[in-house]
């Protein structure tokens, strides 16, 4: 829920956005949690109950004078039963203004599919979820480091290269290595999407990153965890790895 006011200060704030914003009201609305336009949703007892959904719809149904758009929260979104399910999907499929809605759950599949598909999803990893530490010798860092630059360089800057081109960085590495290089570069994209969203404030050593979109880095942090999960079980390295460099260039070719 932290993260997730300071996405949404950091699109409707009314000054250049930064952490401390001290000078818009919009941003002191919402930490005061005084926004009109702001409706935080969660579960009433052990649900999420369709007179809620129903009361946020009858709220939302003129533009907003506070923000472009009207602007929902539903916390635990999994604990929405079928009732309030059914309301919502047809509130996501009919809104009457101008709506953004943020949808949270730790347990994402127990969401209904119907409205997990009418969603964009965003996983927020944790620091400590994924890559506590890399775990592993100074020397072997630094070479897993120094093509790691290489590649980010390629694919991020010099996009000429052939993609498979960019494989061979890679091939040759151990499955363990490979893990490693991912959690590396997971860390890396995160690092400067925390640094959008004014969650990190250290300076980043790839600044050419800075020019990439958002929704480009985003991707990419969801394919690199999808893929960090998959390698623990038994797959095919090669393959995994075809895979990844082909869907990093897709994510580059398809916002160009
Ligand atoms: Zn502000």
């Amino acid at each position: 829920m932290e993260v997730l006011l300071k996405v949404i200060k950091n699109i409707f704030c009314n000054e250049e956005y930064s952490e401390e914003c001290k000078k818009c009201s919009l941003c002191h609305l919402i930490d005061i949690n005084s926004l009109p336009s702001l409706k935080i949703i969660e579960p009433d007892g052990n649900f999420i109950k369709k007179d809620q959904i129903l009361e946020l719809k009858n709220l939302f149904s003129k533009d907003s004078q506070y923000t472009k758009e009207n602007i929902y929260v539903i916390k635990n979104c999994e604990k929405m039963n079928k009732e309030s399910a059914n309301t919502m999907l047809k509130f996501l499929e009919e809104p009457d203004g101008n709506v953004i809605g943020f949808f949270i759950t730790n347990h994402q599949d127990n969401v209904m599919s119907t409205i997990q598909s009418r969603c964009q999803h965003i996983d927020i990893v944790f620091d400590n979820d994924l890559y506590e530490d890399f775990n592993i010798e100074e020397e072997k860092y630094n070479e897993l480091k120094s093509i790691l630059d290489e590649y980010l360089y390629k694919i991020e800057v010099d996009r000429k290269e052939l993609i498979l081109y960019n494989k061979t960085y890679l091939t040759g590495l151990s499955k363990e290595d490979i893990k490693i290089f991912f959690q590396i570069l997971l860390s890396i994209y995160k690092g400067e999407l925390n640094r959008r969203y004014g969650l990190e404030t250290r300076e980043n050593m790839y600044d050419f990153l800075s020019k990439s979109k958002i929704n480009n880095i985003i991707k990419k942090v969801n394919l690199i965890i999808e893929l960090l999960k998959e390698i623990n079980y038994n797959v095919n390295v090669d393959l995994l790895l075809d895979r990844f460099v082909i869907e990093m260039d897709g994510i580059n070719n398809e916002t160009l």
